[in-house]
């Protein structure tokens, strides 16, 4: 059958071309503008106590971008009052009117695309096309879950029964969700979740990461200025220590997390352990993402998708390639190309269009990744390295980084920055290289590159992945064509972007009438 989208008048953002001049030189004014911009990041309601103000800093280049006024135990009780008590009024006002509001928040956060794109490079350190699609795929999502608004909560679905019997199948929300999202989509993962939340009707109090609190306060400001009460949707900024008060709290009825598998373990413990009813966990975690390329595929297309899989966003995203394998035979030349284009890489400040590698995070990051190099050059194995411009200085920038292993099993955890491990497999040998990424226990993201179509089933029908892309590369999930998520260690499922995703976020209720 001819794929159609479940929702035919439902469109993607078109974003920005940034190769088309009169565009780019429109969007270049604009961010002009607002790069002087000083915004602050505060609880939405906020309880009369003092509040603890600390300073957001460009990755880049430590300079100071804003304030985030961190949430104390005070507001996360405040917040959760409110948002309890707004909880029936949302669910009631039906699927239909939340849609509207969504679709108007969607208009809002395009229309500023420019003063996200400005945000997420000097927040959050995203080179111009990453800030891009990072509020495509926000409006993207927003627009996604509205569809499902409207088409999941709109009149009862009537079921069967014998001769006199009515059952109708309504669904509600769950009650209050805990939103708790990531540094690296800063704006698509912190509003992802929170529109599906409300599409399905519940009440939201979001807590974005401490390193990017300045994108989610704009994002909320647009929500609340297109009609979404503030008792419905709140922002929470602050640490860890306030993700971990609202999830051990009996009046959060679930949680949507995105973050590393460490925390989604803690988060669930919390959830477990606390008085009342079972509190449902949403988590979206980490990945070991491999590659397989065999001695079928075309290595000028290799080399291209390696390279973006493993170094677009400083390789910051979850579904970052992280362990490449080349079948041997094919292995020394594949890896010179890809070695060729890697030293081709524009690394540095990403308000230049042609940077193709910024900084990480934080110091924190840089640190982590730094030790594991030297971890791997004490192991013996090789590694290569860019050298660094001399005006990455000031800032968290992180040398790409290649290192080649013997296999996936050499690595003990996710690195999560631009290091690509590569390893050769004998033909043959498919099945074993198979074993050993499954044997991980993670499942995001895995790419093939083969023209034998064999293979591609043998892959498909064997790895325990959320993800599997064939001669592409293996990053960008697009709403609604490529719902993401993953398994095992990398997450609980539903997939965001999707048709089964809201549904998780509602509980069913079923009226049986004897007429
Ligand atoms: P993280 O350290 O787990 O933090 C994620 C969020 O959880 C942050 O807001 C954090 O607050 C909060 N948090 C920390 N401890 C908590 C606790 N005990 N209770 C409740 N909340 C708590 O992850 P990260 O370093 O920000 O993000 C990178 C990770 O996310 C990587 O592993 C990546 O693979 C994963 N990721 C997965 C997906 C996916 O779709 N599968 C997408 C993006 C990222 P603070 O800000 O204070 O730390």
């Amino acid at each position: 059958p001819l794929p159609i989208d479940i929702y035919p008048n439902r469109r993607n953002s078109l974003g920005v071309d940034l190769a088309h001049p009169p565009e780019f030189e429109e969007l270049t004014e604009k961010l002009a503008y607002w790069r002087a911009d000083h915004p602050v990041a505060r609880p939405t309601l906020m309880a009369n106590v003092e509040h603890e103000k600390i300073e957001v800093r460009a990755p880049q280049s430590g300079k100071v971008v804003g304030h985030q006024v961190m949430a104390s135990e005070r507001d996360v009780d405040l917040a959760l009052a409110r948002a309890t008590a707004a909880q029936p009024m949302w669910d009631a006002l039906g699927g239909q009117a939340r849609a509207d509001l969504l679709i108007k928040a969607s208009d809002l956060l395009e229309e500023n695309m420019p003063r996200f794109m400005d945000l997420c490079r000097r927040e959050a350190g995203k080179t111009m096309m990453d800030g891009v699609l990072e509020v495509r795929e926000a409006v993207d999502f927003l627009r996604y879950y509205a569809c499902e608004a409207r088409m999941l909560f709109g009149a009862p679905q009537p079921l069967p029964g014998p001769t006199g019997e009515q059952n109708l199948l309504r669904l509600h929300g769950r009650g209050v969700f805990a939103t708790i999202s990531p540094w690296n989509f800063p704006l698509a993962i912190f509003m992802g979740p929170a529109a599906a939340a409300l599409a399905a009707g519940n009440t939201v109090v979001a807590k974005p990461a401490e390193q990017t609190p300045l994108i989610a306060a704009l994002a909320i400001d647009l929500c609340h200025e297109a009609g979404i009460p503030k008792d419905v949707l709140q922002l929470l900024p602050g640490d860890g220590k306030v993700g971990a008060a609202l999830t051990s709290d009996p009046r959060v009825t679930g949680v949507a997390f995105t973050g590393s598998t460490g925390t989604a373990h803690a988060i669930n413990r919390s959830l477990a352990a606390r008085p009342g009813a079972i509190g449902t966990l949403i988590a979206e975690t980490g990945g070991m993402n491999a590659m397989v390329v065999d001695s079928s595929a075309l290595p000028e297309q290799v080399t291209r998708d390696v390279v973006a899989s493993a170094f677009q966003s400083a390789g910051q995203r979850c579904s970052a390639l992280r362990v490449l394998y080349l079948q041997d035979d094919v292995a020394d030349e594949m890896l010179e190309m890809i070695k060729g284009a890697f030293k081709a890489l524009v690394i540095g400040d990403p308000a230049n269009l042609e940077t193709d590698v910024g900084p990480v995070i934080d110091a924190e990051a840089r640190e982590k990744l730094q030790d594991h190099v030297q971890e791997m050059i004490d192991a013996g194995f090789p590694v290569w390295r860019r050298s660094m411009p001399t005006d990455c200085e000031n800032g968290h920038f992180f040398s790409p980084t290649i290192i080649e292993i013997g296999s996936i099993l050499d690595l003990d955890e996710e690195q999560f920055g631009p290091i690509l491990h590569v390893c050769r497999y004998p033909a043959g040998g498919l099945g074993k290289v198979l074993d050993d990424i499954n044997s991980t226990g993670y499942g995001l993201t895995l790419g093939l590159h083969s023209r034998i179509d064999e293979t591609r089933r043998f892959v498909e029908a064997r790895a325990k992945v959320g993800n599997f892309y064939v001669n592409r590369n293996q990053i960008g999930a697009v709403v609604g064509s490529q719902p993401f998520g993953g398994e095992g260690l990398s997450g609980t499922g539903p997939k965001a972007g999707g048709p089964h995703y809201v549904t998780r976020f509602a509980t069913e209720r079923v009226t049986t009438i004897d007429t």
